[in-house]
């Protein structure tokens, strides 16, 4: 996908840092964190969000959603949890139109949501 900074990340064209990669999963710190320890875990094909989620592209879902404990673990936070979180779409506050799934965790969080 043209133009897609998340692919872009994952073709290496843009510097991250990278704590997690396997064929289908890519990992890497927030650039600006809300919370002591914030990660992105996305697919490496392009899917905008999860409105674009389907038949055609579950197993790559799948397989970040397979990775996310890996990577929980990897970061110290299988012991006393973490919040995921995916924008979706105008009103979430999707900035970028790739796939991605918010990795929070390192303190206790706040409660609220929205
Ligand atoms: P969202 O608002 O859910 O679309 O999340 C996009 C996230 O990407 C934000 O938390 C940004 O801080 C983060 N971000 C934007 N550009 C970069 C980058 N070059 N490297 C790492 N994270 C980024
Ligand atoms: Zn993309």
């Amino acid at each position: 996908m043209e133009n897609c900074l998340f692919c872009k990340i994952v073709a290496g064209e843009i510097p991250s840092k990278k704590v997690y990669e396997d064929e289908n999963v890519y990992a890497f710190h927030d650039i600006n964190p809300n919370a002591p320890v914030h990660v992105l875990v996305i697919p490496k094909t392009h899917i905008a969000s999860v409105q674009e989620v389907g038949e055609e592209n579950l197993s790559a879902v799948a397989a970040v959603l397979k990775a996310i404990p890996v990577i929980a673990r990897q970061l110290g936070l299988a012991e006393n949890g973490y919040r995921v979180i995916t924008n979706c779409g105008e009103d979430s506050g999707q900035t970028v139109k790739h796939l991605h799934f918010h990795i929070l965790g390192g303190k206790k969080l706040p409660v609220a949501l929205a």
